[in-house]
């Protein structure tokens, strides 16, 4: 049989919470040849500790390769043709190791955990006048257990072969991407520790002006320098794969996953934003060279530097902590679906709530409110209410967050959005997509390749490698083809709603005081 010709192609692992790909493309067309991927286990060893294993990540890496590079043979594509390889990664998961025996020392202790909560109010009550954002005009953050930081301070702290390790000299530091990175590239035998700024702008020890590990803030949380991984820019060779079928292959891009969904859905301008359904919910608008503070309760975040030499680009970003992960739990805690995929028929059976609202606070509220002593409700109850209410209410909370933190970021920047650009595993729910329409008041616009995350990081990597990736003019662009969901119910009974829901957020705070 005859070899299928192509052109070169760019490919992505697309480390995720829930779950690890890897995705090869077509550079000339954006075309997804062939992917592979692999649901991750996560485990919740106390309340509010959210865990996962550093060598099953690895591991589902490796599989999503193999897999993939099986399946790619199959179509008679020689996988020769990977020209470059991008990571892309769930931001802020804490992991550490040791760079001697390559052991990874503790679970990756994932963004959503919550064991730091009194860590972190010890440490706002110490700043002057209480304020959660002292550390913000260099960080672009709020203190907050969501951040890498304090994660790093509580293995220093209470387990014992961290601490060791790090006294021995032994112990590297790294969100996902540096693990993954460290690992490919030959690990305890000469593998590269690096990271990206946009990862490392997600730590609270990054200064996002100098682009560069701060040693104040280091001294602030007590982590000793020589553990952080060098900071990259997004788009640069950082060493060459070690073994495997893609021995060789240089990995050449590397973006958190909420920046490179903003590279992959082209949001290059200033003012262009995108909103990612995955674990949880992230909206980032692009604000140019430039940081921009909020003063709604946003984050400042480091979107992109496409290479050594360009600068640097900024976002402003909404992150709601629980979005597809409510429906994990529906699935997994509540068994009420015995897939993700069933939750939407059994909303649309009913088609409403019944006057039930979910406020799914189980880490606590992110933007705009950063109340990590907020929990989970589902109030307005009656004897009529069923299942299927609650499936509703769980789309609607999703959309309900998301409207909060768009009125956040319309606030901050003074120029409303007009349309919204999503993407995210959620999105394939069709209910979800035309209620986000309905409870936003603007149309929702959904690109017909999903892997938007996959693709920006394929594109850094490619671009390293003097690969252009399909460098759409804004005219090709509106060939891309995509699908539009239209506002369809009445403003006033979308702020009746919208309303309602700010009540249920307001019960879901202070919980435990
Ligand atoms: P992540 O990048 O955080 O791992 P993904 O973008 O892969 O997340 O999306 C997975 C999430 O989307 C899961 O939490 C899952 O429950 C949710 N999800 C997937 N399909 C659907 C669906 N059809 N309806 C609702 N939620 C879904």
């Amino acid at each position: 049989s005859h070899r299928v010709t192509l052109g070169p192609l760019v490919a992505a692992i697309d480390q995720g919470t829930s779950s690890t790909r890897f995705l090869v493309f077509n550079s000339k067309t954006a075309e997804l040849l062939s992917h592979h991927q692999v649901e991750l286990k996560q485990s919740f060893p106390k309340e509010g500790w959210v865990e996962e294993d550093p060598k099953e990540i690895l591991q589902s890496v490796y599989e999503c390769m193999e897999r993939t590079c099986e399946k790619l043979t199959q179509l008679n594509i020689d996988i020769s043709n990977i020209k470059a390889i991008g990571v892309t990664n769930q931001r802020e998961t804490t992991l550490v190791w040791d760079k001697e025996t390559g052991e990874p020392l503790y679970n990756a202790i994932v963004w959503l955990d919550l064991r730091t909560q009194s860590t972190v109010e010890r440490l706002i009550n110490k700043t002057p006048g209480r304020n959660k954002n002292h550390l913000k005009h260099k960080t672009g953050l709020p203190i907050s257990t969501y951040f890498s930081a304090v994660k790093l301070r509580w293995l220093m702290d209470n387990v014992d072969e961290v601490h060791q390790a790090v006294v021995s000299h032994r112990a590297m530091f790294g969100t996902v991407d540096s693990w993954l990175i460290w690992c490919l590239t030959g690990g305890k035998s000469g593998g590269v520790h690096c990271t990206d700024v946009t990862n490392a702008s997600r730590t609270m020890l990054f200064n996002i002006h100098t682009l560069d590990w701060d040693p104040e803030l280091c001294k602030y949380f007590g982590i000793p320098m020589e553990i952080l991984p060098r900071v990259r820019s997004s788009s640069e060779i950082y060493g060459l794969m070690k073994s495997g079928a893609l021995s060789g292959i240089p990995i050449s891009g590397c973006l958190g996953d909420q920046s490179a969904a903003l590279v992959g859905q082209m949001c290059f301008q200033d003012g262009q934003a995108k909103n990612t359904y995955g674990t949880g919910c992230f909206l980032l608008r692009n604000t140019g060279a430039k940081p921009v503070m909020s003063d709604h309760g946003l984050l400042t975040t480091v979107a992109y530097q496409l290479g050594r030499d360009k600068p640097a680009c900024y976002a402003l970003e909404g992150s709601v902590a629980i979005a597809g992960a409510v429906v994990r739990w529906l699935r997994d805690n509540l068994g009420i679906i015995g897939s993700s995929e069933e939750l939407e028929k059994l909303a649309a059976s009913v088609g409403t709530s019944y006057g039930c609202y979910f406020v799914p606070a189980f880490s606590g509220l992110y933007a705009p409110y950063w109340e990590p002593s907020a929990r989970g409700i589902i109030c307005g109850l009656t004897q009529f209410t069923n299942k299927s209410h609650v499936a509703f209410a769980a789309l609607e909370a999703v959309c309900f967050q998301t409207r909060e933190i768009l009125d956040a970021m319309n606030q901050d920047s003074g120029i409303p959005l007009t349309q919204l650009q999503v993407d995210g595993g959620m999105t394939s729910n069709k209910l979800l997509m035309q209620l986000q329409a309905d409870i936003l008041c603007i149309p929702v616009v959904k690109p017909s390749m999903p892997e938007t995350t996959a693709l920006g990081a394929a594109m850094a990597a490619g671009a390293a490698e003097g690969v252009s990736v399909w460098s759409l003019s804004p005219e090709d662009l509106s060939a891309v083809t995509s699908e539009k969901f239209e506002p369809q119910i009445n403003p006033d009974e979308s702020e009746f709603r919208y309303a309602r829901w700010k009540r249920a957020v307001q019960k879901s705070m202070n919980w435990e005081t």
